[in-house]
């Protein structure tokens, strides 16, 4: 049976990076297994075909980022700012079809007194934010306490004010990604991180690069269509099965996220607090459409191409036009969490590809006219058709963190565990949660080499 000192079972950002980071320090044999027939799980390019000379859509990053954007600049992957023209108005636009200038989601209409005790109420998160321990939110002072309140009950605790509390919900709930009375006070303050960044203006990158740069580096240790459905780990070596044959390891790194984790049969079976981490584990899942028109005529408007929709389809636009041509081009969310709660929209809507793009359109062209109605193309990434996790964040219920926490990074015999769910915060669930998660696992198996040497 062919062996390998490590077998790495995933190969999207999380798997290729502790790839990276274990040939960097010289490790000999590393091999990394992935199920798809490409590398990047939820990185990968959604397989849309651009119009000539419109480079692919990205993804977002924030300034201390800082694993993701230096593996960036290691492999010549170029990182720009999201155009940004403070003439130029962002939009909301309510369920009759209204819109008024806004400003993260606030009307900027709103009174004074509603702007100040905003303001208010956003400080006092901001100050329990700096409390967080983010490594190990589980640790924090008053976590079990914090932990146990949705944030709509530590909002209420707050504010009686039914206006001041909508406001702040849709804030939150565009910063979660999940309504304010499903999240856990403590999983949101673990999440907007030691300086919520409110305002700054995102960073971005074409993630398919990156993730085809260290698939290209990693060679013929990448083994694409491999699937991994059995891992033995008793005895001295783990032995790692699936269609493809067998493989043996010395260290296995886990680089799947835990609802997939939860499929790969195991010997000795997982303990059962393991199993209910992965059974249980919170997934939110996200439309997410790229509209691509011969310009980013909206502009022309006056306006940024930021719109927000109460209806929910979609939540919120963002203009990501390619610096470098003329094109113009929107990236937006529709969050499939019910349309009973701001900006969420119904779970059927992922299930009828071609109703959400007419709702979607119809929408664009209530506000920005006849134009948004004829794009040069639309693409739409919905669940795909694969067993493999599609989940955009893991916004957690209440009990959640502090139940297993403790448990997301813990080694089980020789298997460690990356991905981004197993980052720390508030980088936990992004891009850069999967290259640090990476790292993370890599160095926990040069420690062992070392402790054996
Ligand atoms: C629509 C959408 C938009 C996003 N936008 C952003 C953004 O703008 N900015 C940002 O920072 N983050 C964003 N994210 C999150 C980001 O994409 C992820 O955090 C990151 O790609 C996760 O990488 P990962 O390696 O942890 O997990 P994955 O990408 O899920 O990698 C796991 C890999 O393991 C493989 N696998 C699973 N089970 C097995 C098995 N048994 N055998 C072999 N292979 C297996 C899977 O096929 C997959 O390739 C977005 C996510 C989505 C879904």
């Amino acid at each position: 049976m062919e062996h390998s000192d490590v077998v790495i079972v995933g190969a999207g950002l999380s798997g290729l990076a502790a790839a990276w980071r274990l040939r960097e320090a010289g490790a000999r044999s590393v091999v990394v297994l992935e199920g798809r027939p490409a590398a990047g799980g939820r990185a990968a390019a959604s397989g849309a075909p651009l119009p000539d000379g419109v480079p692919p859509a990205s993804m977002y990053a924030r300034r201390t980022d800082r694993d993701l954007l230096d593996l960036a600049s290691a492999l010549d992957v170029p990182v720009d700012e999201l155009p940004d023209d403070p003439a130029l108005s962002d939009l909301r636009i309510d369920e009759d079809g209204e819109s008024e200038a806004s400003d993260e989601h606030m009307p900027l209409d709103s009174s004074w007194w509603t702007l100040l005790r905003n303001e208010w109420i956003l400080g006092r998160i901001a100050r329990r934010c700096e409390g967080i321990d983010f490594a190990e939110p589980w640790r924090s002072a008053n976590a079990e306490k914090l932990d146990a309140l949705t944030v709509r009950g530590w909002l209420r605790s707050h504010t009686s004010d039914p206006e001041l509390l909508e406001l702040v919900e849709e804030q939150l709930t565009l910063a979660a990604a999940l309504p304010a009375d499903r999240i856990s006070m403590l999983w949101l303050l673990a999440h907007l991180g030691p300086t919520p960044a409110r305002g700054e203006r995102p960073l971005r990158l074409d993630p398919d690069l990156l993730v085809r740069r260290l698939a290209a580096w990693a060679g013929d240790d990448l083994r694409t269509g491999h699937h991994v459905s059995r891992i033995e780990h008793g005895g001295e070596r783990a032995l790692l099965h699936g269609d493809w044959g067998s493989l043996s390891a010395d260290h296995v790194v886990i680089a799947v996220p835990p609802s997939d984790a939860d499929r790969l049969d195991m010997t000795p079976a997982p303990a059962p607090s393991r199993r209910r981490l992965q059974r249980q584990w919170p997934q939110t899942e996200v439309i997410r459409t790229e509209i691509v028109y011969w310009r980013p005529f909206w502009r022309g408007f006056g306006l940024s191409g930021e719109l927000h929709f109460d209806d929910g389809i979609p939540a919120w636009t963002i203009d990501d036009s390619p610096s470098e041509s003329s094109q113009g081009r929107l990236v937006a969310h529709t969050y499939t969490f019910g349309e009973a709660d701001p900006l969420g929209a119904d779970q059927s809507i992922a299930d009828d590809p071609d109703r959400h793009r007419a709702l979607l359109l119809d929408n664009l062209s209530g506000v920005l006219g006849p134009l948004a109605a004829d794009p040069v193309s639309l693409h739409q990434t919905l669940p795909d058709s694969t067993p493999y996790s599609r989940a955009y964040q893991s916004p957690m219920p209440p009990g959640f963190l502090t139940e297993f926490g403790p448990l997301m990074r813990a080694p089980v015999g020789p298997l460690r565990w990356a991905a981004t769910e197993t980052a720390v915060f508030p980088c936990n669930g992004t891009l850069n949660g999967a290259v640090s998660s990476g790292y993370r696992a890599a160095e926990e198996v040069l420690a062992e080499v070392a402790s054996h040497a």
